[in-house]
């Protein structure tokens, strides 16, 4: 494998041409994150400004290759959050209830909520389980959130 830097990231590059970030502790939502001093920011976006600049207010640098974890900036470009969303759903990176703002919580997560909920289990205590807020909590055992989903 070879490796490439880009600033402080590292990767190694994939058969599929991805360069898959390898030297970061941290990740939010499957990407890897860069510290910066006080400032964390994703490793993708990072790549992309230290190339390109500072990214425009209210663009998201999109990944071609749908590889969270890749860096390199050929697969890399700029395009609004909505785009971002609708290209995720339509590649089905992100099941329907996720796009509300809930990305901790899965499909998987809902269910075991209402199960534990079933079973007397206080919200307060099901928020902190899956760090989520109680009152995310509430809407879904509600059904204000995943209503969708049986
Ligand atoms: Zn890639």
């Amino acid at each position: 494998m070879t490796t490439h830097k880009f600033g402080v990231v590292e990767g190694d590059i994939t058969t599929s041409g991805c360069i898959i970030c390898n030297n970061v502790g941290t990740y939010t939502n499957g990407y890897p994150q860069v510290h910066l001093g006080q400032l964390t920011m994703n490793a993708h976006r990072y790549v992309y400004q230290l190339l390109h600049g500072k990214i425009p207010p209210r663009l998201d640098v999109m990944h071609s290759c749908d590889n969270r974890e890749c860096v390199n900036p050929a697969h890399l470009c700029l395009g609004t959050r909505k785009q971002n969303m609708a290209d995720a759903v339509a590649k089905g990176r992100v099941p329907r209830g996720q796009l509300s703002g809930m990305s901790k919580v899965t499909e998987a997560s809902v269910r075991e909520i209402r199960e534990l909920a079933s079973n007397r289990v206080p919200q307060r205590r099901i928020a902190l389980r899956y760090d989520i807020s109680q009152a995310a909590v509430w809407k879904i055992l509600n059904g204000l959130t995943w209503r969708w989903l049986q």
